[in-house]
């Protein structure tokens, strides 16, 4: 008897999309809501026959966790990031597993999905952390942003006249301080909910204890280093939209089926990726490809399971 072929493996990186759908609809009722269509898209895919490995973002929920703790700073304490990043991840990570629990009963799949909260190392000497760069939480007016900036050692900065803001490093992540605990749920069969946010940002100290720190990791960079960590077959990124383009919003756009690495790299140095949205989801695939990843593709949720049939989407192959 031949051996039974292994299941193919792929991360599922999915966008703001997944959970806050517009500006009127970001309750957390709403994002529950949004959670139940993107999960079954990936219950779909599951069905299928992938094993999804899934990580999302969490830049609105950081937000809004901020804004509370702000509002409630005579009363109570503020929330670091490296907790914030926490948080999140266990909030997303209940959402997607409630959701995805449901969904599996419906269809009579015999699957289960749990979540890790997951930290992800960084380099202390990470150039990111001299230039800070990332704007986070409220905007503020100048005397508060100084005053911030003396009390607390924040970074601001005046965001094209609508006001300060606080600037935190964005360093590039390292290592998957969970990898080992997640290659072995995958193996066991679960759906594992992990790296949410790009993962919880720690240093190694000079002993070689972990600290948090005061940072976030771009999800998609998260992404891509879990991929090749966990030597996925398939990088998939959800986003709002259902292909690349190149001309992006202009007369001249033109939607991509596919394209390999040389020619992303090309696209990406002729500028069709938008900074902060598209170019760092193909610079997240392009450092997967770099490190022996197969197969790319980006989509939105909806679009998930025709993408893997070939029938839209945009690919990206070595
Ligand atoms: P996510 O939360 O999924 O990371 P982003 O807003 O960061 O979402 O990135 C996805 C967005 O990138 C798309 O909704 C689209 O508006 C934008 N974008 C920028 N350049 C392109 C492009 N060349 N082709 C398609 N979409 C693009
Ligand atoms: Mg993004």
């Amino acid at each position: 008897m031949g051996s039974i072929p292994k299941k193919k493996v792929a991360v599922v990186a999915v966008g703001g999309n997944s959970l806050i759908k517009d500006g009127k609809h970001k309750s957390i009722p709403d994002q529950y809501d949004a959670a139940v269509e993107s999960m079954k898209h990936i219950a779909g895919m599951i069905e299928a026959g992938w094993e999804v490995v899934i990580t999302h973002g969490n830049g609105p929920q950081v937000g809004f966790i901020l804004r509370r703790a702000e509002l409630a700073l005579s009363e109570l304490h503020m929330v670091a990031l490296d907790y914030c990043g926490a948080d999140t991840q266990g909030a997303i990570g209940y959402m997607f597993q409630r959701a995805l629990y449901n969904e599996f009963r419906a269809r009579g799949l015999q699957k289960l999905a749990a979540t890790v909260v997951t930290q992800t190392l960084v380099d202390r000497n990470d150039q990111a952390f001299k230039n800070p760069s990332k704007p986070i939480g409220s905007f503020m007016d100048e005397a508060t942003a100084k005053q911030r900036k003396a009390q607390d050692g924040w970074a601001v900065v005046e965001d094209a006249g609508r006001g300060w803001r606080r600037v935190v490093p964005s360093p590039l992540p390292q290592r998957i301080i969970e990898q080992p605990a997640i290659d072995s749920l995958i193996k066991a069969g679960y759906v594992v909910i992990s790296v949410g946010g790009g993962g919880i940002p720690v240093i190694e100290d000079e002993h070689g204890d972990l600290v948090g720190v005061e940072a976030v990791i771009d999800k998609d960079f998260g992404a891509s280093i879990l991929s090749s960590g966990i030597g996925a077959d398939l990088f998939l990124i959800t986003t709002a939209v259902e292909r690349v383009a190149l001309h992006y919003n202009k007369p001249q756009q033109v939607w991509l089926d596919r394209m390999t690495a040389d020619e992303a790299r090309r696209y990406l140095a002729e500028g069709h990726f938008a900074k902060g949205s598209m170019e760092p989801k193909i610079r997240a695939i392009l450092q997967y490809m770099e490190r022996g990843g197969k197969e790319a593709l980006i989509t939105d949720p909806a679009n998930i399971e025709r993408a893997l049939q070939g029938k839209t989407g945009t690919r990206i192959v070595p």
